[in-house]
């Protein structure tokens, strides 16, 4: 593997994607055809010497996928914090928040928009 490129996370989800396809092709055979082009590229970026060219492909994956990782980071920071802390949007400019819980009533100043609300937490 020395001078390959290796794995990265477009090569990860490329393989989630294949092992899912591969699974389905048991109930659905005609779902193998999609499924040997997308090992065959995950191998070739895996393999591939030219690091410019696939690092290129996985910048672009990662910008068309921020929403969405963003959104379950998210999801996992409200759990991992629940207990300390409460999510809420600023009412006028819809920015997530972090704040204290356990404290009462309290204004909330958004960091984004500068407005002030109460809330309770
Ligand atoms: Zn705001």
């Amino acid at each position: 593997m020395y001078g390959r490129y290796g794995v990265d996370q477009l090569g990860n989800f490329l393989f989630i994607l294949y092992i899912i396809l591969a699974v389905i092709s048991f109930v659905y055979p005609p779902v193998i055809f999609i499924c040997y082009p997308i090992i065959i590229y995950t191998l070739f970026r895996m393999f591939s010497k030219q690091y410019y060219k696939r690092r290129a492909e996985n910048d672009w994956y990662l910008q068309k996928t921020a929403g969405i990782r963003k959104f379950f980071k998210r999801q996992q920071n409200k759990w991992k914090y629940r207990k300390t802390h409460k999510y809420l949007k600023c009412p006028h400019c819809h920015q997530y928040l972090r704040v204290p819980r356990g404290k009462g009533e309290i204004t909330v100043t958004c960091p984004s928009c500068h407005q002030q609300f109460d809330q309770r937490t």
